[in-house]
């Protein structure tokens, strides 16, 4: 490896939620295998604080990450909101879910939590945050070791090399490595719908303090929550292909079955400001979503835990077995939750009337036994874990009813015209399970520990 200033022991792509993360846990990481703090370079293309409408609700199992990796402080001097649970809204009904023993998460302006956390990298010792764009992976002649970058700091024209024991990628859901690093395992993110995204001005949601979730019959459902004093984020999922006229779509179809004291600001903000969107995909094998800060912090945790105790980040065979170990550890609970998720929003963005005699049902069901614990919001919509299918089922609120029991209860009260749902969802997630680290060219003895969002998958907050 080349003897120069830019020679770090780990370098990290992309200072976005994962990447500071990683930058700040690994920093801190004291153990008797480490007698001096890593250098560590984290790469970021822009430092300009982003303005984007991701990312801006934190489960309280990402604010319990946080502060087991030491950046609680992130949270604060950023107008963030509590967060105590959710609001469902169907057909003018509603349905208040807590979240179980007074947990709490944070809502705020995207941009401003990512600064705090650059910020808080920063300061770590031996951290280096450099503006620079990474163009391409250093690969070692007649090896597959990745040992480095190539980039381009911000204002300069010319490439400069950045080497590292360890490469670490966490630039983002439109990652330039992903395909490049996970080889054969690599599949296109599939988007079946965009976020349409807004802040409204000095509304009333309706459980202060609360996420609310619209349910809009034909369309995906509608999610708000408080980001600042003033600002409330809407989100409105819109089925692909996107309607030529999306505003016109949006005021003809979603707003009328919203609730009537938030239309007026909804109207105003179609009116003033620029709509912007984002694609919702499923990215095996992960849905990206409102549960993707509280994954990619969790992960963080198990990896800077497991490498910890390593003395030597050229050992490929060691870090090998740890991104193994890494990967199952992080398993039971993602797997869990994402065919959950996914089978969720399948069921509440459902167009085809079948589905929509489940989706009521599952309304009902949550109005009259209020079973489900909606610990996180997907990309889509909501993850709920029935009691009767998740391990984890201490955390949820006592039983009734299964919702097996009810549905077919229900489904047999409209048998006239409702033949049993395709489990598609669980089929896809079998599909597309991300193959171990070994087995993917991940692990063709690069020393890359992988794309990080590509091996995320949800995560349910309060389950730790
Ligand atoms: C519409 C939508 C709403 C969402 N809302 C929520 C939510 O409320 N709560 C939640 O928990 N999750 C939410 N998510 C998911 C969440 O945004 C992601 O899980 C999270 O941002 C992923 O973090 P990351 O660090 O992998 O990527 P990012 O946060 O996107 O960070 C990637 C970073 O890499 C940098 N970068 C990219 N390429 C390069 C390069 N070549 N060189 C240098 N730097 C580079 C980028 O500038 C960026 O700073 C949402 C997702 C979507 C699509």
């Amino acid at each position: 490896m080349a003897n120069s200033d830019n020679t770090y022991d780990i370098i990290i792509v992309g200072a976005g939620i994962a990447g500071c993360a990683l930058a700040h846990g690994l920093a801190t990481i004291t153990s008797a295998a480490r007698p001096r703090p890593l250098k560590i370079a984290l790469l970021e293309r822009s430092l300009v604080e982003p303005d984007r409408i991701v990312g801006e609700l934190l489960q309280p199992g990402g604010c319990a990450a946080l502060r087991k990796l030491g950046m609680s402080d992130c949270l604060e001097n950023i107008g963030a909101i509590p967060v105590r649970g959710y609001c469902v809204v169907n057909e003018g009904k509603q349905v208040h879910i807590p979240y179980p023993d007074g947990l709490e998460g944070r809502s705020f302006h995207h941009g401003r939590f990512i600064q705090s956390l650059r910020a808080k990298a920063a300061k770590a010792t031996g951290v280096d945050v450099i503006e620079a764009t990474v163009a391409e992976l250093i690969i070692a002649d007649g090896t597959n070791r990745v040992h480095g970058v190539r980039a381009t700091r911000k204002g300069k024209e010319v490439k400069e090399n950045f080497y590292g024991a360890l490469v670490l990628i966490s630039d983002g859901c439109f990652s330039n490595f992903r395909a490049e690093v996970m080889g054969e395992a690599f599949q296109k993110p599939l988007t079946r719908s965009h976020f349409v995204g807004a802040i409204l001005k000095d509304v009333q949601l309706p459980i202060d303090k609360h996420g609310t979730v619209a349910l809009v019959k034909g369309s995906g459902p509608v999610l708000m929550y408080q980001i600042g004093d003033h600002d409330t984020r809407i989100l409105i999922d819109v089925k692909t292909p996107l309607p030529s006229d999306l505003k016109e779509y949006i005021l003809d179809k979603v707003v009328p079955e919203l609730p009537s004291n938030l239309q007026p600001a909804i109207k105003d903000a179609l009116e003033l400001e620029r709509l912007r969107r984002m694609p919702n995909s499923f990215l095996p094998p992960v849905e990206q979503g409102e549960g993707g800060m509280t994954v990619a912090f969790n992960d963080v945790v198990i990896l800077t835990d497991l490498l910890r105790s390593v003395q030597d980040l050229d050992d490929w065979e060691c870090i090998s077995q740890i991104l193994h170990a890494w990967h199952w550890s992080r398993k039971p609970l993602g797997s869990t939750i994402n065919i959950l998720s996914i089978a969720l929003y399948d069921l509440f963005g459902a167009e085809d009337e079948d589905l929509d005699v489940l989706r009521v049902g599952c309304f009902n069901w949550v109005c009259l036994f209020a079973l489900f614990a909606f610990y996180s919001v997907p990309t889509l919509t909501i993850v709920v874990i029935p009691t009767r299918i998740s391990p984890f089922r201490q955390h949820l609120i006592p039983p009734g009813p299964s919702l097996p029991a009810f549905l077919r209860g229900r489904l047999l009260l409209d048998l006239g015209h409702v033949h049993a749902p395709t489990p598609d969802h669980v089929r896809r997630e079998t599909r597309t399970r991300t193959p171990a680290p070994r087995r993917v060219p991940l692990a063709r003895r690069a020393q890359c520990a992988g794309v990080l969002d590509g091996l995320r998958c949800l995560w349910s907050p309060a389950l730790e």
